[in-house]
């Protein structure tokens, strides 16, 4: 069975959860990195993975660099898509021209899902929910939900995409969710709480203002055939531990992004 939280290992100075099993098993290295370990400076510090949010572009892929270092997969090539809390999911085959794929993945992807070895996956978060999905064939899916995805049912998408390309029962596939901001500090509207009533009904509805990512995400996972005993949660929130993790709330707005890697390694 699948576990985050359990398998975390402290890579150098970096802080990053893993599963070293599923490693050993299906050569997929995942990885949720923290905040710890960059060069990164004042709201960014330190391991600010993302060009978008103002940051020093010198000190990103700097930090890009650490986190693939740290993760014993230097030197990797890794998609990087603009997310824009939509539901595109783009799939990277083998064979597939990695510039044309990058380029594509520019125009705004929230989740990746590949089957081509030595191409990683890498999204960007501060209080939204990243999931995983690895399948046994090697392939992965990497997906960035905000209430947004998560009611229009990104992780559903993605599981199902996993699944058309290799053919794999999703109920074999592993899913990790990272540290996000639970319900107890995701205070929303009345608008949103009645678009995951609608969505998921009561599973995922904390009170009157606060909605659980986690609970939707994981209702979605269930609905497209995966195993609940396969889905393991980090547990973590970003508001309550925005020294460990960014947090977008906490920060008032400006902060940096930690990152989410999935990569096979042929
Ligand atoms: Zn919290």
């Amino acid at each position: 069975m699948p576990g985050i939280a359990d398998a975390a290992e402290s890579a150098g100075a970096l802080d990053i959860l893993t599963d070293q099993a599923l490693f050993e098993a299906v050569g997929v290295r995942i990885g949720f990195a923290g905040r710890a370990g960059g060069v990164s400076q004042g709201p960014y510090a330190s391991l600010d993975c993302a060009l978008h949010v103002g940051d020093d572009e010198t000190c990103v892929r700097a930090n890009r660099r650490l986190l693939f270092e740290a993760l014993g997969v230097g030197g990797a090539r890794a998609i990087i898509p603009t997310q824009v809390h939509g539901t595109n999911v783009l799939v990277v085959r083998p064979g597939d021209d990695f510039d044309a794929a990058q380029e594509a993945a520019l125009e705004g992807a929230d989740a990746l899902v590949v089957s081509a070895p030595e191409v990683g996956a890498l999204l960007n978060f501060a209080d939204c929910l990243p999931l995983v999905i690895v399948s046994p064939s090697g392939a992965f899916g990497v997906a960035h939900a905000g209430w947004r995805g998560a009611v229009a049912h990104i992780a559903a998408k993605t599981a199902r995409a996993l699944s058309a390309l290799d053919g794999c029962d999703p109920a074999q596939f592993n899913a990790y969710i990272g540290a996000h901001i639970r319900s107890e500090c995701f205070e929303v509207g009345e608008e949103v709480v009645e678009r995951f009533r609608t969505e998921f009904g009561e599973v995922a509805i904390a009170d009157a203002r606060h909605v659980s990512l986690a609970a939707a995400v994981t209702a979605d996972l269930l609905e497209a055939g995966l195993d609940a005993r396969r889905i393991a949660d980090a547990g973590i929130c970003t508001v309550c531990h925005s020294d460990r993790y960014f947090s977008y709330r906490a920060s008032g707005g400006t902060c940096g992004r930690h990152a989410v890697v999935a990569l096979r390694m042929s």
